[in-house]
């Protein structure tokens, strides 16, 4: 109940549209009852070779009803679906937003392709849910009042078969196919959310499944869950055409019914004969409004599915919270005091930093060396605010940490990370994204501090060539270059280097080493290694062993 609810607050703002759509859709099937009532009148009373001057009227409605139809069917398509979109794009724009705070540290428990998911399919379903849920009951029910009213006016007993028939069709056809159809909305739901997330992984590690021969059993998985899919789409098509069915059947009943009913009501003249048809027609044609309803209970179950799941990750905390009065500050200098700080990932797990202590001054350079798993790039998710801490205190600037806003922790740090995510887009863009307002000599000069100009150079698009995907047509080396430009580029106080130069020649390596001081450009740096080269260029060391306790803290002792 509580996801219902939550959908019928995200829908509520457009209720007026909403409204104005049901409104027309009940004009289109009022018009088509109309069309084919005053059809079946004329035919009725040209039978009787009137002078065609009587028939003018009648020809007329024929005329109207058959435009006004179409019409209002457009204006209500017309609406009710840039309403729905409109709903889905804020449903989008929402789910992002509670997204981006819960990455890195929240979102690790989920797969990619479960979120990606997330963001196209289940939003996708979502427009079921005002288009197939919400507006059918409420044009069925319009037309059901306004049918039988009119119904009555030429005979009571008309109008209640018209009654028990239609709601017999409304509400014992869609019961029957909510006992059939149980469970397949959600099912679909669960099912399209696996195949997507499997295909997203089958896709991002093709390489690897090629190359450790697992291609069969990722193919042998997806045509699995292909297979369910299509069987619970068969399932649903199937109960479909049963519903379609059922509510024909039920309409056919009611003219049969009709014509039993009339029939010797013309005979004993309490009916006049030429409305006979007419009256027929338009109870059959009011049977346009019920075809929908009887998958209204699938799609509500598929809506409710969608939107638990999307509510589901975005009702989890944030790893850090953030507090809405921080006090304004702005950082004088750039320096790191860290004290006492332990820190694990969970309650149940060991601890993976213990008692670390740490002074770094304005523009010193800080070389982080320790056996993988030490705890190395956990210190530097500490510093750029993904995962809170309880023990110890960092501070920045002066400034404790905590008491800074996460966003602007960040915006201090420009950071080459060991797997720096390159966009698939032009060279320029990817730098363009540490900071928008470049001018072309800076992103040059970033490019010459870290050896990837010269190459730019050589490409037949320069600055404007395209990358690929995560970066694909360059080579690992450059992949990483490109990254320590982009860091370069933003111009934040403080620099992080985790394993930057991985991937890169040896003689690059040592370039780049031997240039720190002009790189680094006065910039408070952590360079996080597990190799020893370059470490004379720092001014200081925090050894960590693999306990992620200090080994050795300090100035460096050459
Ligand atoms: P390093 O960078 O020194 O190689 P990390 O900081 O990446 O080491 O990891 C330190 C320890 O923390 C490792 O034992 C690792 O398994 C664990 N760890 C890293 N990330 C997570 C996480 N998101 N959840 C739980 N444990 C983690």
């Amino acid at each position: 109940m509580p996801v219902l609810f939550k959908l019928l607050k995200l829908v509520a703002p457009n209720w007026k549209a909403m409204a104005l759509a049901t409104f027309f859709s009940f004009l289109t099937i009022a018009s088509n009852i109309g069309l084919l009532a005053v059809s079946a009148l004329l035919i009725a009373r040209a039978a009787l070779h009137p002078p065609i001057l009587y028939l003018m009227p009648l020809i007329v409605g024929v005329r109207f009803f058959g435009i006004s139809r179409a019409v209002f069917r457009y204006l209500e398509r017309y609406i009710s679906h840039k309403t729905t979109f409109g709903i889905l794009k804020e449903i989008r724009v929402w789910f992002y937003s509670c997204l981006e705070p819960l990455a890195p540290a929240a979102l690790s428990g989920y797969r990619r392709g479960e979120l990606l998911s997330n963001l196209v399919n289940n939003v996708e379903t979502l427009k079921h849910f005002y288009l197939r849920v919400l507006a059918p009951p409420a044009t069925a029910l319009v037309i059901l009042m306004v049918t039988s009213a009119f119904l009555a006016r030429f005979e009571i007993k008309l109008a209640l078969t018209f009654f028990f028939f239609y709601v017999l069709a409304g509400i014992g056809t869609p019961i029957l196919i909510k006992i059939l159809i149980s469970g397949v909305g959600q099912q679909l739901v669960k099912v399209t959310t696996a195949l997507n997330a499997h295909l997203v992984d089958c896709i991002q590690g093709m390489t690897e499944l090629t190359v450790f021969g697992h291609k069969e059993r990722y193919e042998q998985e997806t045509r699995k869950l292909g297979k369910k899919l299509v069987g619970l789409q068969g399932h649903e098509a199937g109960l479909t055409g049963l519903a379609n069915t059922l509510t024909g059947l039920l309409a056919n009943l009611t003219l049969w019914t009709f014509l039993v009913l009339a029939i010797p009501l013309v005979e004993k003249g309490e009916l006049e004969g030429i409305y006979l048809a007419m009256l027929v027609l338009a109870a059959y044609s009011g049977f346009e409004a019920i075809y929908p309803l009887p998958l209204i209970t699938k799609n509500l179950e598929e809506s409710l599915a969608a939107g638990k799941n999307l509510i589901q990750i975005t009702a989890i905390q944030p790893q850090v919270q953030e507090n809405l009065a921080y006090p304004t500050c702005q950082l004088q200098e750039a320096s790191l005091r860290i004290e006492g700080l332990s820190f694990r990932y969970d309650e149940n797990e060991p601890w993976v930093l213990q008692n670390i202590n740490l002074e770094l001054l304005p523009g010193e350079r800080l070389a982080i060396i320790g056996p993988s798993g030490a705890g190395k790039s956990t210190l530097i998710n500490l510093l750029l605010r993904f995962w809170e801490y309880e023990k110890g205190k960092i501070y920045l600037g002066g400034y404790d940490l905590k008491s800074l806003p996460p966003e602007l922790v960040r915006s201090y740090f420009s950071v080459v990370s060991q797997q720096t995510h390159l966009f698939n887009a032009t060279v320029k863009e990817n730098l363009l994204l540490a900071k928008p307002t470049a001018t072309p000599e800076e992103i040059i000069a970033a490019c010459q501090k870290a050896h990837l100009h010269d190459f730019i150079e050589t490409l037949p698009r320069g600055y404007e060539t395209y990358i690929g995907e995560k970066g694909l047509k360059l080579s690992g080396g450059q992949r990483q270059r490109l990254a320590i430009a982009r860091a370069l580029l933003k111009d934040a106080p403080f620099l992080i280097l985790d394993e930057a130069t991985n991937g890169l020649d040896a003689v690059t390596e040592r370039e780049l080493w031997q240039e720190l001081a002009k790189i680094t450009g006065g910039k408070t740096t952590l360079i996080i290694t597990h190799r020893l080269t370059g470490l004379e260029k720092v001014d200081k060391i925090l050894r960590l062993n693999e306990k992620g306790q200090i080994k050795e803290n300090g100035p460096l002792s050459y």
